[in-house]
């Protein structure tokens, strides 16, 4: 396959008439501009690279548009969430997550990050047969075509000296060996069914809900290279209550326990002090905002701009998929600099487009998507002539697309969505709209179960 591109955003430079080669694997085999169209090229208009969302948790998607009645915060807000994480099966995740999963691929996210952590049957027990809701994920996302990184979490506890809650059992393995033996597992059911179709990655829930001993366990046990995530200072109080657990902030205590280092990803790393910033970036790792969500639960704006001086890379991502849109994410994550600092221009489009792109795909320990030769060809084809886009520079679009301007998706070489639509199979012409899957999916899953607990409140 060929795609002859009217013009493409290649590290944030407007290159016009620009052939795409791809090779085995669906990887790039050439890159060449100023080229005019042969007929055999699949034409493409305005073309950027694939996006990667480096934090999603799909089932909170059900929450979108009925929180915003009653006030409250994060706290108030995670008791909402757990009703409906309650009330999850393998069958109805598996529906939702497709539904998700499809909205982000015709939004232009070719990549995701699902940090995962609903393991077990309502009140701890296993499923049988074994990882029916890690399956339900990478079925999902297969199906829809979307490359995952399922980042499977480990949860053991409510707070120090504080065991699980009842509504987070279905969370917890109890110990961070028996997590590590589940994973292992995993990695090779994962590996049997998908092949490297679905990267398995990991993630320590938080310092909350992972103690000392246990980060220490994994820092020491986790295969070297595999991607680990953590929540990181998303609210005050979590710094309040590691001060007095272990003296140190939650940065500091995935210091002490050996956690900091390239392959670790933070998430959403709000309230840092100077010398959590300066740890984080000495040790090189990724600062996963999620602007459109930290907004949404008031968690405040974090020091994105000094973690990036210091030397961490910046991913986006949609965490609980109340927005889905990679422009808003990067937009949010500007906004929150120039309201923080009164300044324009903290973050260049090009350090966008690379938030946005190559850092998200590191930080999933998956293959970059740039448009350079040997990147896999994960394409996304902007209308530049939309109500938002017309007279932008396209180099801009950070600044003013929105996902509804994504027309065609391309996933390792392949069409995989057209305006909002999923194509379906490899001819492509059963296609399903994303927001049609949504709607069955909302319908028939878990929404009765927030509504009972609505009117319970
Ligand atoms: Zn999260």
């Amino acid at each position: 396959v060929t795609f002859w591109c009217e013009a493409a955003v290649i590290d944030g430079q407007l290159h016009e008439g620009v052939r795409i080669g791809v090779g085995p694997g669906g990887r790039i085999s050439a890159v060449d501009a100023d080229e005019t169209p042969d007929p055999a090229d699949v034409r493409l208009g305005l073309v950027v690279p694939g996006m990667a969302n480096a934090h999603s948790h799909a089932f909170h998607r059900v929450l979108r548009g009925r929180t915003h009645a009653d006030g409250g915060d994060f706290w108030r807000w995670r008791d909402t969430m757990y009703e409906v994480a309650s009330g999850l099966t393998p069958e109805s995740y598996l529906e939702l997550a497709t539904a998700v999963f499809a909205e982000m691929l015709t939004a232009g996210w070719t990549s995701v990050g699902e940090f995962h952590y609903v393991h077990h049957r309502p009140g701890g027990a296993a499923y049988e047969p074994a990882h029916a809701m890690e399956l339900a994920l990478a079925r999902a996302a297969t199906t829809v075509g979307i490359r995952l990184t399922l980042l499977d979490t480990l949860y053991l506890r409510g707070g120090r000296g504080v065991p699980l809650l009842p509504e987070q059992e279905r969370f917890g393995d109890g110990s961070a060996e028996i997590w590590l033996d589940r994973w292992h597992d995993l990695r090779g059911v994962l590996a049997a069914e998908f092949g490297d179709a679905v990267v398995l990655g990991a993630a320590v829930h938080s310092v909350r809900a992972v103690d000392r001993t246990a980060l220490a366990t994994v820092a020491a046990s986790l295969p070297a290279r595999i991607p680990l995530h953590v929540h990181l200072s998303e609210q005050p109080r979590e710094n309040v209550e590691a001060l007095a657990e272990h003296g140190v902030t939650p940065t500091g205590l995935l210091a002490a326990t050996g956690l900091l280092s390239e392959r670790l990803s933070v998430v959403h790393a709000t309230h840092l002090t100077a010398d959590d910033v300066r740890l984080l970036g000495e040790a090189g790792t990724t600062a996963v905002f999620c602007p459109t969500t930290e907004a949404d639960l008031g968690d405040g704006i974090g020091p994105a701009r000094e973690l990036a001086d210091a030397g961490s890379q910046i991913a986006l991502g949609s965490d609980q998929n109340a927005v889905v849109d990679p422009f808003l994410e990067a937009r949010g994550l500007e906004a929150g600099e120039r309201l923080a600092s009164g300044r324009r221009g903290c973050f260049s489009p090009d350090e966008l487009w690379r938030a946005l792109g190559p850092s998200g795909q590191r930080s999933l320990g998956q293959d970059p998507a740039a448009l350079h030769v040997g990147d896999a060809c994960d394409l996304v084809e902007l209308d530049p002539s939309s109500v938002r886009l017309a007279g932008a520079d396209p180099r801009q679009a950070p600044f003013a697309a929105t996902a509804s301007d994504v027309r065609r998706v391309v996933v390792g070489g392949r069409v995989v969505a057209h305006s909002g639509l999923l194509l379906d199979g490899p001819d492509g012409r059963r296609a399903v709209p994303a927001a049609a899957l949504l709607q069955t999916a909302l319908h028939s899953t878990s929404l009765d179960h927030t509504s009972r607990s609505e009117t319970r409140a």
